[in-house]
This record gives structure tokens, C-alpha cells and sequence, in this order.
């Protein structure tokens, strides 16, 4: 079955009572015929539930993957994986990963003994090769990356985790969802996903997910994820898996809005640069080529002024919601050095280029005109030579 029908039918076979959408299972526990002898194959939610199980066949299947794991955030599926490792453990991870990831990895698993080296490995693949150590246990690779999309070849990454043994190639998928990228197929050995982005697609459930093929990784994350405990609700599970019902239309109609927008910006004179992977002038426009079924609804954008014109910018977008998250069938727009990387150091933010410039769009599903007037008239707003009122500071 082709991707469209797997996300409708993989896991949703109509239910014993034949209702064509599995209704939601509550229950925290399951009756037992005898002791230790449940009637189905569930006891106790936390260890299973059915509409978790629906979720994560659909989720794995999307991603080309045997098992799929569900947990209560993106965040918890990371700290989950994380406890695969012991304390003297090395990780080397991308430098500009995702700021929740990074706060996780540097503020409480390094206290745990877990040993980190954030590497800049997007276009050089001799500066992990040579973070590489003994001990390495796991790479975490994000791609694209958040906010300036740097796309990082995964098949060249997974060679050099081959080249290591025992070593766990972790891709953060969450940017692109299944249906533009499937790290598995390119050699990683776990897809992330942010669910609470694009697979749910409509900003209303916080989950994450782990999908892989390799059974004993997979015996151990379905421990962990019992033992730790972070899973989702089965009301999140069914909004998640209704969102992933229509995540390759949402995901064409995205890039489809994307690519306007961001040739419209790249056209614009009062803007510097347009970072998107499906651009011509893109630095890894090859790689996204290759890698890549689509280019996906993220694109960041330079504007050729400073924080004062990305404050008046901002603050003249309203269909385009000025808000963190992204993903969602709604535009969102942001300022990563105020939003959502402002707890990144400014002079790693300098390193990364996330200057006071630069501005962060999900491009939503609205007719593609309104988005491109509503451009239109703010970039006229924060560059006109009238006296605006002053940005609230
Ligand atoms: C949002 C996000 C996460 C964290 O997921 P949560 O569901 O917010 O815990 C991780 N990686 C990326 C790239 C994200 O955008």
C-alpha cells in the first residue's frame, strides 16, 4: 500500500463492533479471566492501550519502520531513549539542535553522566567522524536544522555510524514528518517525531514518537517507555491519528504554499536571504534533492534591517500568528533570538546565525494571496519612512 492509504488503514481495521473509526479506549485497566490471564491482550494502559497501539502501527508504517512508540511529548520520547545509555556514555549531537533537546542533553542528562560534544557536522563529515569516540553510543542528527534549515546528508551520516559498532544513529525527523523524509530508508536507525508538529498538524496535542525496525532496540524502548512511564492519553492518541489521516495532503499543500512564499521573499528588496530547502540558491539544494519526497512548509527569512524592523514586521502579521510551534494547518511566524532560541547564548546564536534579522515561518494552508498580501503589507509597514508607532519592547 502506498503511503496515502497506509496513513488511513495501517492499524485502523474497523473494530468488533465494525465502527469504520475505532472508537477511543479509556479504560486504565482490562478484565482477566484468571489471574495474570487478561481477556485480550491489554491489562493495564500504561503498558498498552488500544488506541496507543493504533497510533504507533500508523505512525511506524508512515516512517518504513517495524515498531512505533508513543509518549506523552517529544521531549519524553528523547529522555526515554536517552535512558538506553549508561553513565560514561558519549553522544555527539548536531550543534544547532532543537533548544528543548539541547536544554535536556546539556542541563540534565550531562548531570546523569552522559557525556555530550555538540559538533557542527552539517556540510563536513570529517568533524564527526573525528568527535567520534570509544564510548560513542549515539548521534543525534537533526535535519533540517532549526531555525537557518541546514540539510545534513543522513545516508553519509549512517555510513559513519556503521564505521563504529554499537553506535545509534538518532534522526529528529520533526521538520520534515514521513511524508518528506524517512530517515529509516536512509540508513538511521531511529526516526524522532515531534508529533505535536506536522503528524497531529492542527497545534492541539503535545506528543511525541520513536520509530524503528531493529527488535531488540524496540524490546527495550517498550520496557522503558512501561517503566518510565511518559505516554500519551488515548483522547491525544485518537487527535493524532486522525491528524495523520490527512498528513501527505497537508504536506503537499504546504510545500506547494512554501515554494511561493519563499520565492516571493526571495524576490523581495527588503529581503536579504530566504533559506528553504527547495530553493534554487539553497547551500544543500543537492542533498534535499536526493533525501528528500518533498520540501516540506518550514522557511526562514533575513530581513535587510535589524531588530527594530523585525519587531514592526512582526507585529503587522496577524493571519500569520506570531507564536512558537510550528507545523500546524495555521501560519506561524517568529523571532528565534526572542522566541524560541532565546535561551541559546548570544554568542552561539552568532555561531548559528540567528541574528536579530531573522525570522522563522511555518507556512500554514491559508490561500496562498492572503499570505502573500499579508507579506506584502507588513514588509511595507516595518520598512516605511513614515514614523510608526514603536515596537512594544
Ligand atoms: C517541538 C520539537 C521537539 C520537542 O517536541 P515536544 O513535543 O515539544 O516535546 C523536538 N524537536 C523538534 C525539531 C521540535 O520542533
Amino acid at each position: 500500500m502506498k503511503f496515502e492509504t497506509r496513513a488511513l488503514h495501517v492499524g485502523q481495521a474497523p473494530d468488533a463492533n465494525g465502527a469504520v473509526v475505532p472508537g477511543i479506549e479509556l479504560s486504565t485497566t482490562f478484565a482477566q479471566r484468571s489471574p495474570g490471564h487478561p481477556l485480550g491482550a491489554y491489562d493495564y494502559s500504561r503498558s498498552g492501550n488500544p488506541t496507543r497501539e493504533r497510533l504507533e502501527q500508523c505512525v511506524a508504517s508512515l516512517e518504513g519502520g517495524k515498531h512505533g512508540l508513543a509518549f506523552a511529548s517529544g521531549l519524553a520520547a528523547t529522555v526515554t531513549l536517552m535512558h538506553t545509555l549508561k553513565p560514561g556514555d558519549h553522544v555527539v549531537c548536531i550543534d544547532d539542535v532543537y533548544g528543548g533537546t539541547q536544554r535536556y542533553f546539556r542541563r540534565v542528562a550531562k548531570g546523569m553522566g552522559i557525556r555530550f560534544s555538540f559538533v557542527d557536522f552539517g556540510a563536513h563529515a570529517e568533524h564527526l567522524e573525528s568527535a567520534m569516540e570509544p564510548e560513542t553510543k549515539m548521534i543525534w542528527l537533526e535535519t533540517p536544522t532549526n531555525p537557518t534549515m541546514k540539510v545534513v546528508d543522513i545516508t553519509q551520516t549512517a555510513r559513519i555510524a556503521r564505521g563504529h559498532t554499537g553506535v545509534v544513529l538518532v534522526v529528529d525527523n520533526t521538520f520534515m514528518s514521513p511524508f518528506c523524509q524517512r530517515p529509516l530508508e536512509l540508513g538511521a536507525d531511529v526516526s524522532f517525531n515531534s508529533v505535536s508538529k506536522y503528524i497531529n498538524g492542527h497545534s492541539d496535542v503535545i506528543m511525541g514518537m520513536l520509530c524503528l525496525s531493529d527488535d531488540t532496540l524496540h524490546s527495550k524502548l517498550r520496557f522503558l517507555q512501561n517503566s518510565l512511564g511518559a505516554v500519551p492519553s488515548p483522547f491525544d492518541c485518537y487527535l493524532a491519528l486522525r491528524g495523520a489521516k490527512t498528513l501527505a495532503v497537508r504536506m503537499r499543500q504546504h510545500e506547494t504554499n512554501a515554494r511561493q512564499v519563499a520565492a516571493y521573499l526571495e524576490a523581495h528588496p527588503h529581503v536579504r536571504q530566504v533559506l528553504y530547502p527547495g530553493l534554487e540558491s539553497h547551500a544543500q539544494r543537492d542533498v534535499a534533492a536526493r533525501q528528500n519526497y518533498c520540501a516540506g512548509g518550514m522557511l526562514s527569512f533575513v530581513l535587510d534591517g535589524g531588530l527594530l524592523e523585525s519587531k514592526r514586521f512582526l507585529e503587522h502579521c496577524s493571519i500569520m500568528t506570531l507564536a512558537e510551534s510550528l507545523g500546524g494547518v495555521e501560519s506561524l511566524i517568529e523571532h528565534p533570538a526572542l522566541m524560541t532560541h532565546a535561551s541559546v547564548s548570544p554568542d552561539v546564536r552568532e555561531r548559528l546565525g540567528i541574528s536579530d534579522s531573522l525570522i522563522r515561518l511555518s507556512v500554514g494552508l491559508e490561500h496562498i494571496d492572503d499570505l502573500l498580501a499579508e507579506l506584502a503589507a507588513a514588509l511595507d509597514a516595518a520598512f516605511s519612512k513614515t514614523k510608526c508607532p514603536d515596537p512594544v519592547s
